[in-house]
């Protein structure tokens, strides 16, 4: 019992849901001392779902493996390969099948809204009903705790990320971005890997929001806001991060082999965007501004290059997309160190 409770008490000690999920594993496996442990998550478009790998434990192993934030949905593993995860989320409920000589328990993972993935668990011997208990009741409280820390992260009106976690997860990005070095070193390394991945940081400006307040009220202002945030959701991939950032205005944090890609995603928001019938309100358009994220940046430097072209944007007929290093390139704009201090308009 004080076994389950320490590792509770470090479970709900840490608030990066990397380091979480590595620990509800690692929980699992001295509890339980199964072969393996593993924590997926259903991800990607409807229709073509797929099984990220947020913790994987193995017997013997020192430390759990997991699949990079980034992984490309096309890489990872179809919904469908494993009927058994699905069966499970589907069920809500404790799927057990033998599977020669071993026992395999897939526990349903679920949000307050959604089922979300599923802990799979192979043993060599049979979980008894205790057992299976307890693991639920891990599981509720990582629940809840979960729940806790989305309330902390994200915005109570649209469900996206907010301001404050945005510097940690760049901070965390930023360490991801190879140095010269390291391209240099990767290329030798790993020839077959073409591409080499970008950041790229978009800033996305409602346009003319203030005369929606003022014709038809707040409330279907922050209604215009929350219908934006469902496209923001559908014209980007799942593991690019979306935040509302201030009133109407919307960041994105996104990984993409080309920047042109990352124009491409833009122009694909901007689009729904314009077409999107708003109810009572009607057309809505956006501005964006996006950057590549240097090594090196701060959160505010990129953050300042994407407003910037942002503000070229409104400055030139609004409902548009623009790249700050085109726009210095054609010289509309200068490259500056200040970018704060420089009036535009
Ligand atoms: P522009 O095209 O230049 O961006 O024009 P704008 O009117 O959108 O620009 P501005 O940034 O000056 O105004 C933003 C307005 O957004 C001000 C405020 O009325 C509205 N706003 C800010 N936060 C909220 C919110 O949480 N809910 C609602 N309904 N409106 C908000
Ligand atoms: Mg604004
Ligand atoms: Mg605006």
């Amino acid at each position: 019992m004080s076994q389950v409770v320490d590792h509770l008490a470090e479970l709900t000690g840490f608030r990066d849901r990397d380091v979480m999920d590595v620990t509800l594993v690692m929980a699992l496996r001295d509890l339980l001392e199964p072969e393996s442990v593993a924590i997926y998550r259903s991800v990607g478009e409807p229709g073509d779902e797929r099984w990220l790998t947020r913790a994987h434990l193995r017997a013997g192993d020192a430390v759990a493996s997991a699949d990079p934030l980034w992984a490309k949905p096309n890489a990872l593993p179809k919904a469908t390969d494993h009927p058994l995860r699905l069966e499970a989320m589907r069920s809500r409920s404790v799927t057990q099948v033998a599977q020669g000589g071993q026992w395999l328990y897939l526990f349903p993972i679920a949000t307050d809204r959604d089922v979300i993935g599923v802990i799979e668990i192979l043993s060599t011997r049979r979980l008894g009903t205790g057992a299976q208990r307890m693991v639920s009741s891990v599981l509720r409280i990582y629940h809840n705790f979960q729940g806790l820390l989305d309330y902390s992260e994200r915005d109570t009106l649209t469900g996206l990320l907010n301001r404050k976690t945005f510097d940690e997860s760049f901070l965390k990005v930023l360490s991801d971005i190879p140095t010269r070095a390291d391209v240099t070193h990767e290329a030798e390394d790993r020839r077959h890997e073409t591409a080499i991945q970008h950041y790229v940081l978009g800033v996305i400006d409602i346009d003319h929001f203030k005369t929606v307040n003022d014709r038809f009220g707040h409330l279907i202002g922050d209604e215009v806001l929350l219908l934006l945030s469902r496209l923001m959701r559908g014209s980007f991939r799942f593991h690019d991060m979306l935040y509302r950032f201030g009133g109407e205005e919307f960041v994105v944090l996104m990984r993409c082999d080309e920047e042109i890609h990352a124009g491409e995603a833009f122009e694909r928001l901007r689009l729904n965007t314009e077409r999107y019938a708003f109810p009572q309100v009607g057309r809505i358009t956006v501005s964006i501004g996006f950057t590549e994220v240097r090594p090196g940046d701060g959160p505010a430097d990129a953050f300042e290059r994407a407003d910037k072209a942002v503000y070229h944007a409104k400055g030139h007929g609004r409902n548009q997309v623009h790249n700050y290093a085109a726009l210095v390139a054609s010289g509309v704009i200068q490259e500056s160190a200040q970018l704060s201090d420089v009036e535009l308009f």
